[in-house]
């Protein structure tokens, strides 16, 4: 089967009825962020900062690090870049900051964690990201990976804001995050769900393992439940809520996600134009109502069916 060639997108993402979604990119180097501004993305919810240094022995230097990062705020200016700090672990080992042996990666001193063993290197990580943006003038959003407790949240954008950055959010991507949305927020500024490690978590099923693969589906209604719970959250403080993971790439779900409140959507950037066509034909009542429906039903399958025959435009 040839791949099929990507939908053109000509933003800005919007429902039937004018309701704005930012439809943004994720990307993990500057190579990928000039894809991202040619595909039309509306600027880029997620940046892997650790896809720059996956080969490196070592912690790269300042002055490289403020070069990369200026490189890829250079392909969106005046635009939303949110760059997320190094997630380091599990599936993506940084020998300067993780540790060899772990008996379980997946659960073990990962993303934000690893501040608590080389808080320096993190550090240096936000100053060179305030570099940057001062010398792009820049609209940087930074977030933290793998964020747990409150106090996560809090010594975050407390260290952020150290640095001069003073939009500072979170990801949600374990569960207990998605249950406290409410206190994360109202320290953070915003939120953005990884539903890829979301569902991994919330499933305890391994995102690698295929064998998994309907348990690892982020269709799950406990999935979708853990993402109602961070919106509601996110509406009582009045703060953003977006989502990087793969779901915000499968049109039906994007629906859903809107439905239960989520502004902005980041995916790979062929994923736009298929989205932004469906979310131009259903307006948010819709969505609100396939979101009802998904969160309520009793499986996987179940609630991608009834979403899929709401639908009429992904027939
Ligand atoms: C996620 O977990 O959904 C996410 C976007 O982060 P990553 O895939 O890099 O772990
Ligand atoms: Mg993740």
């Amino acid at each position: 089967r040839r791949p099929t060639a990507a939908r053109a997108f000509t933003g800005p993402g919007r429902t039937a009825d004018g309701h704005p979604v930012q439809l943004l990119a994720n990307v993990g180097d500057p190579a990928g962020a000039q894809a991202a501004a040619a595909a039309g993305a509306e600027g880029v919810g997620l940046f892997r900062t650790e896809f720059c240094f996956l080969d490196r022995a070592e912690e790269p230097g300042l002055e490289e690090q403020v070069g990369a990062y200026r490189q890829v705020l250079a392909a969106f200016p005046g635009r939303k870049v949110v760059v997320r700090t190094l997630d380091a672990g599990a599936d993506k080992p940084l020998p300067f900051v993780t540790a060899a042996e772990e008996a379980n990666p997946a659960l073990g001193v990962r993303g934000l964690r690893t501040a608590r063993r080389a808080p320096e290197v993190l550090d240096h990580q936000l100053r060179a990201i305030a570099a940057a943006a001062e010398a792009e003038r820049a609209e940087v959003w930074v977030m933290a990976p793998m964020v747990a407790t409150v106090a996560e949240a809090e010594d975050f954008v407390a260290a952020c804001a150290r640095h001069g950055l003073d939009t500072a959010g979170v990801m949600v991507e374990v569960p207990s995050a998605a249950l406290l949305a409410g206190p994360i927020l109202a320290r953070a500024h915003f939120a953005s769900i990884g539903t890829n490690d979301l569902t991994q978590y919330a499933m305890a099923a391994d995102r690698l393992l295929g064998s998994l693969a309907e348990l690892s589906d982020s269709w799950q209604p406990a999935v979708l439940r853990l993402v109602e719970a961070t919106c509601r959250g996110g509406a009582q403080q009045d703060r953003p809520v977006g989502v990087c993971g793969e779901a915000a790439a499968d049109p039906a779900l994007a629906v859903v996600l809107v439905g239960l409140g989520v502004s902005s959507l980041s995916m790979t950037p062929r994923a736009l134009g298929d989205v932004a066509a469906v979310l131009e034909a259903t307006d948010l009542a819709r969505c609100q109502e396939l979101a009802r429906a998904a969160v309520d039903a009793e499986s996987a399958q179940d609630a991608r069916a009834v979403v899929r025959a709401g639908l009429p435009v992904l027939a």
